[in-house]
């Protein structure tokens, strides 16, 4: 829970008429992080949408996928976001046509509130790799049990790189 950052009325940021800049620094409770995240955001309301802008990074611990090490990645954020506001009540293509958009992804309806705090996880979670790898000095397999680096290697040989599986070796590993 981070202080700064409390849900805000979309009829609030409408009436104040200008961008509403937040800094906050603070742990998030559904994102373990190392070290406090920091940043700022910036909230501008335009009509049918808001405009969201932040710069926030943070460290999280991961498990590196090769050698299962523990390892620190940093996550960065640094850009915007068009929130629409549609009402959910209303044909949500009726109002593509209205807002001459193809697509809304993201869109709040103009009774909700917009929650930093989510919009802060949301951003830096997508910020996370894919594939997790702890860097050039990964030691890879060899840090294995025999029995369990001789089998990956034979999958691996065959091609059976899905991370899937690679994700049910750690579960028998540990
Ligand atoms: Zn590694």
């Amino acid at each position: 829970m981070i202080p700064n950052l409390k849900p805000i009325k979309l009829k609030e940021l409408k009436l104040l008429d200008s961008t509403r800049f937040i800094s906050f620094e603070g742990f998030l409770d559904n994102l373990p992080s190392i070290n406090p995240i920091k940043g700022t955001i910036e909230i501008s309301y335009q009509i049918k949408s808001i405009k969201v802008k932040g710069i926030m990074s943070t460290f999280i611990e991961l498990e590196c996928d090769r050698c299962l090490s523990n390892y620190k990645q940093k996550l960065i954020y640094n850009s915007e976001e068009v929130i629409w506001i549609a009402s959910l009540a209303e044909n949500v293509d009726e109002q593509k046509t209205n807002l001459g958009i193809e697509e809304i992804d993201d869109f709040l309806d103009p009774e909700e509130d917009f929650d930093p705090q989510h919009w802060v996880f949301e951003q830096l979670s997508l910020q996370t790799p894919l594939v997790k790898h702890c860097g050039k000095n990964c030691e890879g397999l060899s840090k294995l049990p025999r029995e369990f680096s001789s089998d990956i290697n034979k999958s691996n040989e065959m091609g059976m790189q899905d991370p899937r599986l690679l994700e049910l070796k750690k579960l028998l590993i540990k």
